[in-house]
């Protein structure tokens, strides 16, 4: 059975943040009892955070399987990186300036050099000739890049308000990234 998961992304933390905004969001998921505070190996890589007795509030749609899954967790990610949508298939690269399709040019470096801030991470599009960096195309189905995330495995659609609640809890807007492994 493959995995699914949700991260939601905030995009807009500094690396020298991210840490003790991950501590005010695990506070306020382990206080409303959403996820329990102890960290197991509950998710693909690493570890993570089981789901605790409220879980199902924060839930579009009751998810009664989730507690028998062995991959349940939420993992808190602090690091630079890009939230992709795992094995989804990418359709789309867009243009922030004339919405062209870049899937088939070689963004990939640009992509690296975000990653490992070595280089410049400008990408030139190929329809218009202009210059932006790679975070600023659009990608399809959506992708992050940032700092700081929360990846749920295997828990299902998130209400719009508990995104909301983590946005007021963090002081950012957040990203929402869907995919499957
Ligand atoms: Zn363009």
């Amino acid at each position: 059975m493959s995995d699914t998961f949700i991260s939601i992304v905030s995009e807009k933390t500094k690396q020298s943040d991210s840490k003790r905004i991950a501590e005010k969001v695990l506070r306020y998921l382990t206080e409303n009892r959403i996820v329990k505070s102890e960290l197991t190996d509950c998710v693909l890589s690493g570890n993570g955070h089981e789901p605790a007795e409220n879980f199902i509030s924060i839930l579009e749609n009751p998810n009664n399987g989730l507690l028998e899954l062995s991959v349940n967790g939420l993992q808190i990610l602090t690091e630079r990186q890009v939230f992709d949508n795992g094995g989804n298939g990418l359709d789309g690269v867009l243009c922030p300036n004339c919405g062209g399709n870049q899937i088939e040019e070689n963004w990939g470096n640009a992509l690296e050099n975000w990653q490992d801030k070595t280089q410049s991470d400008n990408f030139k599009c190929s329809n218009c000739s202009l210059e932006f960096p790679i975070t600023a195309f659009q990608f399809e189905p959506k992708w992050g890049f940032g700092n700081f995330g929360i990846t749920f495995w295997n828990w299902g659609e998130l209400k719009s308000e508990f995104i909301i609640e983590i946005e007021s809890v963090i002081g950012t807007e957040l990203k929402v990234v869907r995919g499957l492994l």
